[in-house]
């Protein structure tokens, strides 16, 4: 299967709006690529852009090292499907797969042997001879992609092709989905507003913002590496805790002040964090690094590595309660709690924060300074 290639590439709509600013990327031959990003950074234009629905002002775009730039939609091998792509409605699911091989010509015995392979992994037998009106949202969807992976693109482009499922149907297709790309071993390029779903389905992700991709990673990289606050705080669920603080040095070491809290930075930062000693930085905390203080812990060990708070809100998940503490004129820090905990808004809190894994940034460009572990 082909890589494809964005090299510089922009796109201007008619009023004037700059939708993508000079997007660089390389997504590999069969690599699933995800894409996420705040609403309207890009997203939709990049899939457009790469299918020939929108055109590029400007750059180059390569399927397989050709350059398809200025070749016609149908000429590019790109199959898209996007949010609620509509089907046929006068034909049943299996004629929605036949109808795109049809008109190309294919074999009517290949026919069958295709759409029978995908009517199996998609699970579509129990509706096939259905109309799209007496289908449910969730068969609807898995025809569209039926549809357009049968024709065996050379790229798969997918726009929140899940995004109006109901979450327990979401998780299954999500699933689905997930094994028949693989199985395709097919390029393919998937946008989400789902950050899980980016992060559990992509060999890498990107994060766009403002037509331009701010990151791109394997998920555990954008993860333990965000290189910036924007990065941060769409990765995670729920993202890392920003907040401002200030560093200090004295002879016990490096702390960070958050209003009239100090913790002490474990882990040797590196020159460019060490520069803002005195100044006022974003520190970034995820939280499964803050949690509630073992109270059977002779306190002279949580010193400097614990700060007393109030629940604000207390969130029960399930496996685990999430405590939001407010800190004032700093943020919000959530604490990942085991479920059994007993902590109740409005309650005081000792939070123990694991100060040598957390992120740092410039207030002022939210690009990354340092990483701890
Ligand atoms: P969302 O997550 O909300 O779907 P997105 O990241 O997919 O958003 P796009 O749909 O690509 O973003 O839009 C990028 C920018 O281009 C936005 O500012 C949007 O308002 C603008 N835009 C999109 N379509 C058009 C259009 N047809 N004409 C003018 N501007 C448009």
């Amino acid at each position: 299967m082909p890589d494809v290639e964005l090299d510089q590439v922009t796109a201007i709509y008619r009023d004037g709006t700059v939708a993508l600013a000079g997007v660089c990327l390389r997504v590999r031959d069969g690599e699933v690529f995800t894409v996420v990003g705040p609403s309207g950074c890009g997203k939709t234009t990049l899939l457009r852009v790469i299918a020939g629905l929108e055109a590029a002002a400007d750059g180059r775009i390569r399927i397989g090292g050709r350059d398809i730039t200025h070749v016609r939609p149908s000429q590019r091998d790109v199959a898209m499907v996007f949010e609620g792509d509509a089907l046929y409605p006068h034909l049943t699911a299996a004629g929605n797969l036949r109808f795109g091989l049809e008109v190309r010509g294919t074999p009517p015995a290949e026919i069958d042997q295709r759409v029978g392979a995908e009517s199996r992994v998609l699970g579509l037998w129990s509706f096939l001879h259905r109309r799209p009106a007496t289908m449910s949202a969730g068969e609807r969807q898995r025809v569209a992609v039926g549809r357009a992976t049968v024709r065996k693109p050379s790229v798969f482009l997918l726009d929140e092709p899940l995004a109006h499922l109901d979450p327990v149907e979401r998780l299954r297709l999500h699933r689905e989905l997930a094994l028949l790309i693989r199985g395709m071993g097919v390029t393919t390029i998937l946008v989400t507003h789902d950050q899980e779903q980016a992060m559990a389905m992509g060999d890498r992700v990107g994060v766009m913002r403002e037509g331009r991709l701010e990151q791109v990673g394997e998920p555990s990289e954008l993860y333990l590496r965000p290189a910036t606050t924007l990065v941060a705080s769409w990765l995670g669920d729920p993202p890392m805790s920003l907040l401002s603080a200030r560093l200090e040095v004295d002879d016990d070491g490096t702390w960070i002040v958050l209003g009239h809290h100090r913790l002490s930075l474990r882990g040797t930062p590196s020159g460019s964090l060490r520069a803002r000693v005195g100044e006022q930085v974003v520190v970034g905390a995820r939280p499964e690094h803050v949690t509630p203080a073992d109270s059977s812990a002779p306190a002279t060990t949580r010193a400097g590595t614990s700060i007393e708070l109030k629940a604000d809100a207390v969130q029960r998940r399930g496996a685990d309660q999430l405590l939001i503490c407010t800190i004032e004129g700093t943020g919000s820090l959530v604490a990942r709690a085991p479920n059994r905990t007993t902590v109740k808004a409005g309650d005081k809190v000792e939070l123990v924060v694991d100060t040598a894994h957390l992120s740092f940034f410039d207030p002022a460009s939210g690009a990354a300074l340092w990483h701890g572990a």
